[in-house]
């Protein structure tokens, strides 16, 4: 059952609550979420739930209908994010885990590490004990493999994940793997679930090969049941009639599984199919499904890989799996997971906006202790629930985050500039409205301050209201005027309304909020919503549903990014004379950089004369850094506003 603790329950109630249930035979788990404290309690024993909810202390109890009870989302509505070293694995992620299906030898998995890694994997997988069909084939290298694998995990940074086929090698591992796998000839294993779930480490757990849904969520229970909560559920397809493909990938298991469980959900295309050249389709259909992630074979050369080759893609198949999956991110509204970098992994300690930390630590994403945390001002424009916001928590991907709203643009510079905010994060461009030119113009004038990262969103309009009202009850509708011109289609539908214009669209949620009046609704993002208690009434309003908004991550030029950059944006004027911006571009031209954006703005103060803003792909640094030098002799005041990793 679960126990709905009070929001002010006294330390000595919580006890006796606990001691309550503990003397009637059940075990008890204390889980903090965003909203409020829980006691799960699990177990067989029988008795009146009322004696439960007369304790003081106790708001209300509710009985656990499933058979599986920790796993189950009556337990925890949050989504579990499994945190193993530097990734974080549930939530708005998607986590990318690579490398071969054994390790083979040193060079074998210190290479595929740095493949994989390059392309943007953040978790490494290499199988050391391989429960193999056949007694003849390749069994894996043990502990040396192993070793090799924590080698490569470290040289690179990744954590690792490997199998584990005996209780009797629990303690061995736990010295090398980061994450226990359980694969799925031993997904009812019980004693080896009882064995690795004891040790409380992060486990994966793979789908059995015939095991319905709720088998394998038992199987997660067992885990859960016997000591850690860090479990990750791993659907690799299941048996059926069809030969083609060694496995059949249950595709409708994710949204199933992630209705029944609050357990983060990981896709294995490569066992799904046992074919390289579906594990692409398959996965990029797994995310848009709703996983969490991928666990994907990768191999320098697959045709010689000593287990599963013919599912194993090549590095460059691997790559163009990532690329497409980074892209899909935006529309699932999911950002792919990385490893920290300069400008994601916060700095602790650093001052904090004054008034923003306690608000923003207690509904910060992924926070289950409840506590405030010091934690890194990142510096938004709008009210809180603002699209910059929304980006600014998914890019970040660290609850140590602190939004800090203000008023305008300017001030999100001003604050990055004097040290309040660490980061600030500013539109550039939406797909439909263009630029946000007032921000390309301050990047000139802030002159220390960097772009040091981008990042975008897909902006769904959702039609807010009243909790309880419904679209019979509107009247008039609030939001930001390009929020009103990207419903224009539904708003029309509904000529009865009418439509006000308002400074922020999440501030049009807090204002009908306030007003507290049925008839009026805002249009906003989903998440403004629950920021202020109101309610969806209608998800995905906008005419144009490819409207996304594209965000520049900015710092003082201190903090730039060390990582290599992909990315640059620069900015020069011309002489005015014949060809001249055709000489600069010729800089480019000749060196093959690609240029993804060009863009002009009156330079103020001088009528009629412009500085162009260029947007470039960095293949090599150092031919970027030629191109710079070449430029700075063909413009005039040419600036380099960040090189950044988009
Ligand atoms: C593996 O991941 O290497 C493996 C053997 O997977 P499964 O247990 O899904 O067959
Ligand atoms: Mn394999």
């Amino acid at each position: 059952m679960v126990v709905v603790l009070e929001g002010s329950i006294r330390t000595d109630h919580k006890e006796r609550i606990r001691s309550f249930l503990e003397s009637k035979g059940f075990r008890v788990r204390e889980i903090v979420g965003e909203q409020e404290t829980i006691f799960g309690a699990v177990g067989q024993p029988t008795i009146d739930i009322r004696e439960v909810e007369l304790l003081p202390g106790v708001e209300r109890v509710i009985p656990i209908t499933k058979p599986y009870k920790l796993a189950s989302r009556e337990l925890r509505k949050e989504d579990t994010v499994v945190r193993v070293g530097p990734v974080k694995i549930g939530g708005n992620r998607i986590v990318v885990m690579a490398g071969p299906c054994s390790v083979e030898n040193r060079e074998q998995i210190l290479e595929t590490a740095e493949i994989v890694r390059r392309s943007g994997a953040v978790v490494l997988r290499g199988g050391a004990y391989k429960p193999r069909t056949s007694p003849y084939s390749f069994q894996g290298l043990g502990e040396e493999g192993l070793r090799y694998l924590k080698e490569a995990g470290e040289k690179t940074g990744m954590p690792v994940i490997s199998e584990i086929v005996s209780a009797s090698h629990r303690d061995l591992m736990a010295e090398y793997v980061d994450i226990f796998q359980i694969g799925a000839r031993n997904m009812q294993n019980f004693e080896l679930l009882k064995t690795v779930g004891a040790l409380g480490r992060p486990v994966m757990l793979k789908r059995g090969l015939a095991a319905t849904i709720e088998e394998w969520l038992m199987a997660a229970e067992y885990l859960l049941a016997a000591g850690t909560d860090d479990v990750i559920l791993c659907e690799r397809g299941i048996r059926t009639f069809e030969t083609y493909t060694r496995h059949s990938l249950d595709i409708s298991s994710i949204p199933v599984v992630k209705k029944l469980s609050h357990l983060p959900v990981i896709v294995d295309p490569s066992h799904a199919t046992g074919l390289r050249d579906q594990v692409l389709p398959v996965g990029r259909a797994a995310v848009a499904a709703g996983a969490d992630g991928l666990i994907v074979e990768v191999h320098p050369n697959p045709d010689q890989a000593m287990s599963d080759g013919p599912q194993t893609l090549f590095p460059e198949q691997f790559e163009k799996l990532m690329r497409d999956i980074d892209t899909m991110s935006a529309i699932v509204e999911k950002e792919l997971a990385r490893l920290p970098s300069p400008h994601s992994e916060i700095r602790l300690g650093s001052a904090p906006q004054k008034g923003a930390s306690q608000a923003v630590a207690s509904q910060k994403p992924g926070s289950t202790d409840g506590k405030p945390v010091d934690g890194v001002a990142v510096a938004f424009q709008g009210e809180r629930g603002a699209y910059s916001e929304i980006a600014l928590v998914r890019y970040f991907q660290h609850e140590n985050a602190m939004p800090s709203p203000f008023d305008s643009f300017r001030g999100v510079f001003q604050s990055v500039l004097d040290g309040t905010s660490t980061y600030g994060i500013v539109p550039l461009e939406n797909s439909l409205a263009g630029s946000i030119h007032e921000n390309y113009d301050l990047l000139v004038e802030f002159a220390d301050i960097k772009v040091v990262g981008e990042t975008q969103i897909r902006i769904e309009h959702c039609l807010i209201g009243l909790p309880g009202a419904s679209i019979d009850d509107i009247r008039t509708v609030y939001s930001h005027p390009q929020g009103l011109a990207q419903c224009r289609r539904f708003l029309e539908a509904h000529p009865g309304w009418t439509a006000v214009p308002f400074y922020d669209t999440a501030g049009s949620v807090a204002f009908i909020a306030d007003a507290n009046k049925a008839e009026n609704a805002a249009i906003a993002h989903a998440e403004a919503a629950r920021l202020y208690g109101m309610s969806v009434i209608k998800q995905g309003i906008e005419t144009n549903p490819r409207n996304y908004t594209r965000f520049a991550i900015i710092s003082r030029e201190e903090l730039a990014a060390t990582e290599t950059p992909n990315k640059a944006s620069i900015v020069f004027a011309t002489p005015d004379r014949p060809g001249a911006l055709f000489e600069c571009m010729a800089v480019l031209a000749e060196r093959k950089v690609n240029l993804k954006k060009l863009e002009s703005r009156p330079i103020h103060g001088k009528p009629w004369t412009y500085m162009f803003y260029l947007d470039l792909v960095i293949d090599d640094v150092a031919v970027f850094d030629a191109a710079m030098l070449e430029l700075g002799r063909k413009s005039e005041d040419l600036r380099v506003l960040g090189v950044y990793r988009a």
